[in-house]
């Protein structure tokens, strides 16, 4: 039995991300969906709801589609889909999705809608939906409640392209990829499930004139493309992202340089979280690069709590960490973390190390919190919650990450050419005899640091 699951990102980071940038009126807020609606929903599938054996329950008839359920969000997601518009969309963004239309490409390939027990197994850690054989059924898991109708619209033809099978395979890059599930396809071009769900995002970020909505699908389509293909798609180039000593912000790929922004307050750091470069300034602001230069502020938790720590302490900031559900923050001094119900920070404290920033800053999903020292090592912090019993003495070093001690930072250019900062800022070069040298293109200039980061022109002018 091969069964297609569908994994989500972590919500709890993931909505973060969403929620913190656009306020959108959906259709969600809505007492329950239009009567015709409901019709047209029940004319094309058949709802049931299934038992812990896996056993058809019950078969739900219409007048049960508004009772608030799985069933009146998951009828939500298929109005969702029948009212994006049919329009042409250019030709370069077209799939299948787009072609056949979001709605035929769903009627064409389920028939059922089964909504999975919460006892289900197949419903395990992170699974929204998924498809058995290449059985025209959809099986639905009860943790698809919690996204929002876009989101769940796009699992269904995610879904639905997986009746005709297209297996996932790990995540070789992005921030899935320590994560222990097939979560990725290898490219957006085999136009597998990952392909067509960013279809369906494309289809409706091309073709809606609600302009909140047409946001919220720009931000969930950059989110797929960072991370659910292991070829990235779009034209993405390898390369660094940069903040220099006059905090302007640029992407090198080590020919040529991009310039994203000059700003006017002060860069505290620059740091990614769920892939995405955010920009941490010394009064308190946060803005990100989401692929666009309008540099909205960013408001939320991230921000509360950002605004808590000390002013001495962001104007030290070294580096910031998005740990699954806390956010860390490095000073010279110290680590402090965000605790789960309450104000204060979890500190651990540094007196002989000198910290220079985290390793594996959240691009990727691995948890645990290692921050790379003056000395050339990386050092395994034990989890916040257990900072108090703790000592710099008792570290581990961690030997799995790779580091050069003589540049706080450095990405890896397209040309193969590894650029770094100095600690005193200055633009270094790594040659084949492993020294570093000054880069002649950048000479004097002195900069606060350099990331690995991927950069796509097209993605930004979506
Ligand atoms: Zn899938």
């Amino acid at each position: 039995m091969k069964i297609s699951k569908s994994i989500t990102l972590f919500s709890k980071v993931l909505l973060l991300v969403v929620s913190t940038s656009f306020t959108v009126a959906m259709a969600e807020d809505q007492a329950c969906v239009p009567e015709g609606s409901v019709k047209f929903a029940f004319q094309n599938f058949e709802f049931q709801q299934m038992d812990e054996y896996g056993h058809v329950a019950k078969t739900y008839k219409e007048d049960e589609a508004c009772d608030k359920g799985i069933l009146q969000a998951t009828i939500g997601a298929i109005d969702y889909i029948r009212k994006v518009p049919n329009k042409k969309i250019p030709a370069n963004f077209q799939t299948l999705v787009s072609k056949e239309g979001p709605t035929n490409f769903l009627t064409k390939r389920i028939q059922t809608i089964q909504f999975e027990s919460e006892d289900s197994t197949d419903c395990s850690e992170g699974t929204i939906a998924f498809v058995v054989a290449e059985e025209p059924i959809m099986h639905v898991c009860p943790r698809a409640i919690k996204l929002k109708a876009m989101e769940i619209a796009a699992f269904l033809e995610h879904e639905a392209r997986h009746t005709e099978g297209h297996p996932h395979v790990s995540c070789s890059q992005g921030i899935l990829k320590d994560f222990d599930a097939l979560a990725c396809d290898n490219t957006y071009k085999e136009q597998g499930s990952y392909g067509i769900g960013l279809g369906f995002l494309f289809q409706v970020y091309f073709s809606t004139t609600n302009e909140g909505v047409k946001q919220q699908a720009r931000a969930a389509a950059v989110q797929d493309v960072l991370n659910r293909f292991n070829q990235l798609p779009l034209g993405m180039v390898k390369g660094g992202v940069f903040v220099d000593e006059e905090d302007s912000v640029s992407f090198y790929d080590g020919k040529e340089e991009t310039q994203f922004a000059t700003m006017a307050d002060e860069i505290a750091t620059i740091s990614f979280i769920n892939n995405i470069p955010y920009i941490f300034f010394k009064n308190g602001n946060i803005t990100s690069y989401d692929f666009t230069r309008n540099w909205n502020f960013r408001e939320g938790p991230l921000v509360d709590n950002y605004m808590a720590l000390s002013q001495q302490d962001r104007n030290d900031l070294l580096d910031v960490l998005s740990n699954k559900d806390e956010y860390c923050y490095l000073t010279p001094k110290r680590v402090q973390c965000t605790q789960e119900d309450s104000d204060d920070f979890a500190e651990f404290a540094f007196y002989d190390l000198r910290p220079q920033r985290f390793v594996n800053v959240n691009q990727s999903y691995t948890g645990g919190i290692v921050v790379i020292a003056g000395d050339g090592k990386s050092y395994k912090l034990p989890k916040s919650t257990q900072f108090g019993s703790a000592k710099e003495s008792d570290l581990t070093i961690d030997t799995k990450s790779h580091i050069y001690p003589e540049v706080t930072s450095y990405a890896e250019m397209s040309n193969g050419r590894i650029l770094g900062v100095s600690p005193k800022g200055l633009m270094l070069e790594k040659t084949k005899s492993g020294k570093w040298v000054r880069t002649k293109e950048f000479g004097d200039y002195k900069f606060k640091k350099i990331l690995p980061y991927k950069w796509s022109k097209r993605l930004e002018d979506l």
